[in-house]
């Protein structure tokens, strides 16, 4: 047996026993495979092993992958933080953007999706508490961000993702994705429909299904440690 097909094995039954303990549906928790870094020979083991959405970071890298694997029936997520010269190659070549984090990068991908295609599944990126990075809009800003973004054509506003800093204890991972998921609840409560919370990855996805994750995003425990030199 592979090293792929072994870890999504143990992923899936990771995600299983999290959704059991959480007396949550695990087919209501969709599994993105993060491959950024990792070759298409990765992906297709993946897919061989009976996984369908994968996440990538890097614009470039992810053009090449998803050209490479044009045979195969595939959904790719773009995860990576968005610059406003690269929207349209990300509106005609993804089902998903997670990291959306100012309404002038929706508006472009509203505008630039091609109408072949449906609707760009959207989700807000949020900076919650404890977050390292300088991404991510401010919760006291996601309502109005997400009320603008709702209205865009050709976008569908899915829900919330978060990055939070690692952390090794559990009620500490936990933590930041409540917040995420008492903000989609927020508001949701204000007529704005949100059905996905992104959360979750390697190293916390049992915490964040706990908390209401729909999708998490896991990397190193399908393909291993990430080379960054290449
Ligand atoms: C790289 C990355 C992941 C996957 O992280 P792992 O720790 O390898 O599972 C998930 N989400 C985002 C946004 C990433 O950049």
């Amino acid at each position: 047996m592979t090293a792929i097909l072994s870890n999504l094995q143990a992923i899936r039954r990771a995600i299983a026993q999290a959704a059991q303990a959480a007396q949550r549906d695990p087919a209501s928790i969709m599994l993105l495979a993060v491959s950024k870094t990792f070759p298409p020979a990765a992906v297709r083991e993946a897919h061989a092993a009976g996984q369908h959405a994968f996440g990538e970071n890097y614009v470039q890298e992810a053009l090449d992958k998803i050209s490479a694997l044009r045979d195969l029936d595939l959904e790719w997520h773009f995860i990576g933080p968005i610059q406003s010269n690269k929207t349209r190659v990300i509106a005609e070549n993804f089902a998903w953007v997670h990291g959306v984090d100012r309404l002038k990068i929706a508006q472009r991908l509203s505008e630039q999706r091609p109408h072949e295609l449906p609707p760009l599944n959207i989700c807000l990126q949020v900076n919650v508490s404890g977050e390292e990075s300088k991404s991510g809009i401010a919760p006291s800003d996601a309502a109005e961000l997400a009320r603008e973004v709702s209205i865009l054509p050709r976008l569908k506003l899915r829900g919330l993702m978060a990055i939070p800093a690692p952390e090794d204890d559990v009620p500490a991972q936990r933590r930041p994705f409540a917040q995420l998921r008492e903000l989609a609840q927020t508001i949701t409560a204000q007529g704005i429909t949100l059905d996905t919370l992104s959360m979750g990855m390697s190293h916390d996805f049992a915490a964040a299904i706990q908390e209401g994750a729909t999708i998490i995003r896991v990397g190193t425990a399908i393909f291993g440690k990430r080379d960054y030199i290449k």
